[in-house]
C-alpha cells in the first residue's frame, strides 16, 4: 500500500464517464429481443433472461482438433468447451445494478442451472461465469449481459484458490475462506453490507481500490449448492454493492466480475468457498488504475489507497440507486 500517493499530480489521460441516455431497444444490437445475430440466428422476444451459445466463441466445436506439438520444453493441449452469453434483461439500457432484487435472484438461478448443466458434462473441468462492464474493460455493447466459458481446463486463479483452500483444509481442518471471513468480521472496518446469510467486504488483500467480494456466509463449492434463502440474501447483498458502486460517482461503475466456483473435474473441493469478486479498474471518477512496472513488471500490486478507507466510503453511500432518486 502506498496510500500517501493517491493525490499525486496527474497530467495523463482521464476517462470520461458514460452519461449518454440510451434507448430501451436498439435495432442493430445483437442482444436485443427479436434481432438477428452475426450467425443469422434471431433472438426470441425473451421476457427476462436469455441464454445462447456465443456466435464467435473463444472455445467451440470448430476449433482445430489437435495443435501442432511445439519445439523444446513447451507443451500444449487443445482447449475445448462451450462459450455462452447470458442476457440479463430484454431492456438495452439497464444494468445489473438497476435490476430488482428479484430479477437478480432469477439471474442467480440461471447461473445455477448453467453451472449444473455445463459442469455435469464429462469433458468440462470448469465453468467460468463473468461479466465485463464498461467500455473501459473493452465492452462495446452496453446491453446487460455476461459470458460463460465452460472448458476442459481450469482457469489459473481458480486452480490456485482451489489448491490453497485444499491445503489449508488438510493442514488446519478449517476452510480458508471462513478464516478470511472471521478476520474481516473481527476487524469489521472493511465490511460494506451483510444480512443473515450473505456478506460483502473489501478484503484486506484487495489489489484494486474498490475490489469487493460478495459471498454466502456458509461454505458451498458453487452457487448451485445454495438454498433458496441463501440465493435471495446473496442477491440482496450483490444488489446493494452494485447500487453503491453506481452511487459513488453517479455514473455506471465499470468492473470485471467473475464468479469463483469449484472446478467440475470430479476432484475433492470440500475446502472451496464459492464467492463473487468485483474488480473495478477505476480508482477515481476519471482515473484508471494502470498496471505498469510493479504489477506487470514485478508481479506485485501497488495500491494507492487503503481498503479500510475505501470500504468506509462504500459503506456510507445510500443503497437506493441515484437514477431512482430525485436529483
Ligand atoms: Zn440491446
Ligand atoms: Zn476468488
Amino acid at each position: 500500500m502506498a496510500a500517501h500517493r493517491q493525490d499525486r499530480p496527474w497530467s495523463g489521460q482521464t476517462m470520461r464517464p458514460q452519461v449518454e441516455m440510451l434507448p430501451d431497444y436498439v435495432s442493430d444490437c445483437y442482444l436485443c429481443p427479436g434481432n438477428a445475430r452475426v450467425s443469422g440466428a434471431r433472438n426470441p422476444e425473451y421476457p427476462q433472461t436469455f441464454v445462447f451459445d456465443n456466435d464467435l466463441p473463444c472455445v467451440g466445436p470448430e476449433a482445430p482438433a489437435e495443435p501442432r506439438p511445439p519445439v523444446g520444453i513447451y507443451r500444449n493441449l487443445p482447449a475445448r468447451g462451450v462459450a455462452r452469453v447470458v442476457c440479463y434483461s430484454p431492456r438495452h439500457n439497464l444494468t445489473l445494478a438497476e435490476l430488482d432484487r428479484s430479477e437478480i435472484e432469477t439471474l442467480l438461478h440461471v447461473w445455477q442451472d448453467q453451472y449444473v448443466e455445463l459442469g455435469g458434462r464429462p469433458e468440462i473441468a470448469h465453468v467460468l461465469i463473468f461479466e465485463n462492464k464498461g467500455e473501459i474493460v473493452g465492452v462495446s455493447n452496453p446491453h446487460p449481459h455476461c459470458q460463460i466459458y465452460a472448458t476442459n481446463f481450469v482457469f489459473k486463479t481458480i486452480e490456485t484458490e482451489a489448491r490453497a483452500s485444499q491445503r489449508h483444509l488438510v493442514e488446519t481442518g478449517r476452510v480458508l475462506f471462513q478464516d478470511v471471513l472471521a478476520a474481516e468480521r473481527q476487524d469489521g472496518r472493511r465490511i460494506i453490507y451483510e444480512n443473515e446469510l450473505a456478506i460483502a467486504f473489501i478484503p484486506y488483500f484487495a489489489r484494486y481500490a474498490y475490489e469487493v467480494f460478495v459471498a454466502p456466509k456458509a461454505t458451498h463449492p458453487s452457487l448451485a449448492a445454495l438454498s433458496e434463502n441463501e440465493v435471495r440474501e446473496l442477491a440482496a447483498v450483490l444488489k446493494c454493492v452494485l447500487v453503491k458502486f453506481d452511487n459513488l460517482w453517479r455514473m455506471p461503475f465499470p468492473y470485471v466480475m467473475p464468479l469463483h466456483q469449484a472446478p467440475t473435474d470430479g476432484r475433492d473441493y470440500a475446502g472451496f468457498h464459492f464467492h463473487i469478486e468485483l474488480h473495478p479498474p477505476l480508482r477515481k471518477p476519471n482515473l484508471l488504475k494502470y498496471l505498469a512496472g510493479p504489477e506487470i513488471g514485478g508481479g506485485n500490486f501497488l495500491s494507492d489507497t487503503t481498503p479500510d478507507e475505501k470500504a468506509e466510503e462504500l459503506h456510507n453511500l445510500p443503497d437506493v440507486h441515484y437514477k431512482q432518486t430525485r436529483p
